[in-house]
């Protein structure tokens, strides 16, 4: 059974509705030992940049180690950075100011759109966006100082729902350039658990790109939520413990828990 997701959001992310206690008591009422919080550190197109106050964030942190650690819950530190690759000035010196646990590295704008919505289509082949897309990954795994790669299959949600589920032998090239990336830089590739039961889904596609990061030299994959609210931790687990055990990987837990101040 898993018990570890280290990929989740609190109310230190504009798009976070619940406290870190609250994601701590959830966590613990689901039967899981290890969380990290990662709230969002954002570039955004428009030149405006988003992050937590992390002063007030990590003051938050320690308050809830002291009260959650005695009940068996090992809480870590985070964040998700957005694009880190296209800031790595401001990334460095982020990351060399505070000692994160978990540094999460995603991609959530291509070509200044936003991939979260299907007009990032707009106008283009879908599967030279998807490669697009993978490229990106690749430069993100080989040029940043991160442990987790997240959702990898980020911008197939809105492909699906336009185009239906992808194909991924026509983009077998890109796809095992990214996965051979993130196992040769010793990251860790996500399983973002959030749309496993989707309808119409694309799990075939997933178990797909797991088998070629093994083949890749990958072992490690983490099953994250990505929650941004209580309801949606633990979600979709024991799908995602399937599909990563028919690829031939290991789900992915921390073996060194953090030293608390
Ligand atoms: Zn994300
Ligand atoms: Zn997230």
């Amino acid at each position: 059974m898993i018990t570890s997701d280290l990929h989740m959001h609190s109310t230190h992310s504009l798009d976070g509705n619940n406290t870190i206690a609250e994601m701590c008591e959830q966590a613990l009422n689901l039967g899981l030992t290890q969380i990290a919080i990662t709230d969002h550190v954002e570039w955004l197109p428009n030149g405006t940049h988003q992050r937590p106050d992390f002063e007030r964030y990590f003051a938050e942190i320690e308050m809830c180690r002291s009260r959650f650690t005695p009940r068996g819950l090992t809480l870590l530190s985070g964040l998700e950075l957005g694009n880190p690759h296209e800031h790595r000035t401001e990334v460095d010196a982020l990351l060399a100011s505070y000692d994160f646990d978990v540094v999460v590295g995603s991609m959530h704008w291509l070509a200044g759109q936003n991939i979260h919505y299907t007009r990032c289509f707009d106008g283009h082949d879908p599967y030279d966006v998807y490669a697009r897309y993978f490229g990106e990954i690749e430069q993100i795994a080989t040029t940043v100082d991160c442990e987790i790669i997240a959702h990898f299959d980020r911008i197939f949600w809105p492909g699906t729902t336009r185009f239906g589920p992808p194909e991924v032998a026509r983009i077998e090239a890109p796809v095992r350039r990214a996965m051979r990336a993130i196992a040769e830089h010793g990251r860790i590739l996500e399983l973002n658990t959030r749309f496993l039961t989707h309808t119409p889904g694309w799990n075939d596609a997933l178990l797909t790109v797991l088998c070629w990061y093994r083949e890749e030299g990958g072992q490690f994959v983490a099953a994250d939520s990505d929650a941004h609210r209580t309801a949606e931790l633990g979600r979709n687990l024991a799908v995602a413990e399937q599909l990563i055990t028919a690829a031939g990987c290991t789900p992915y837990r921390r073996q060194v828990a953090p030293v608390s101040a």
